[in-house]
């Protein structure tokens, strides 16, 4: 899998397998993306290489949550962070190359997702996190 932000400063490359997309429906990913949700895959830590950018890449920690955001200083795509100590998470849309078998496995957050976002596709609903393990 391959992928790059709109300016094309930060851009990866996967060379292991991911399970599938996650959508994080919280107020924090909302903001972060401006719409219903982020949709992430997660990649093993070994498996991802940055090409260019990774001095290009900004984050944002908040002060109370579990929780940090990562995008490009240039154009303010979304970008790769850490998800945990094994894992990567990349946000779907970034993607270019690869994605054709990509379906979403799992809905997180669907406790606080805005009023207004209808989920249409098969993907497992849970209300708050789940521990996922590849
Ligand atoms: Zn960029
Ligand atoms: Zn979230």
């Amino acid at each position: 899998m391959k992928g790059e932000c709109n300016c094309g400063a930060v851009s990866f490359e996967v060379t292991g397998p991911v399970m599938g997309v996650i959508q994080c429906h919280c107020s924090l990913c909302r903001r972060y993306t401006g719409t219903a949700n982020i949709s992430v895959v997660l990649a093993d830590r070994a498996d991802f290489h940055w090409r260019s950018g990774a001095d290009k890449v900004s984050h944002w920690r908040h002060p109370e949550a579990d929780w940090e955001s990562a995008f490009c200083q240039v154009c303010g795509s979304p970008a790769p962070g850490d998800n945990d100590e094994d894992r990567v998470f990349i946000p779907a849309g970034i993607l270019s190359e690869g994605v054709d078998d990509l379906k979403v496995i799992h809905h997180i957050f669907v406790g606080s997702k805005a009023g207004w976002d209808e989920i249409g596709d098969e993907g497992e609903q849970h209300d708050t996190r789940i521990g996922v393990k590849s």
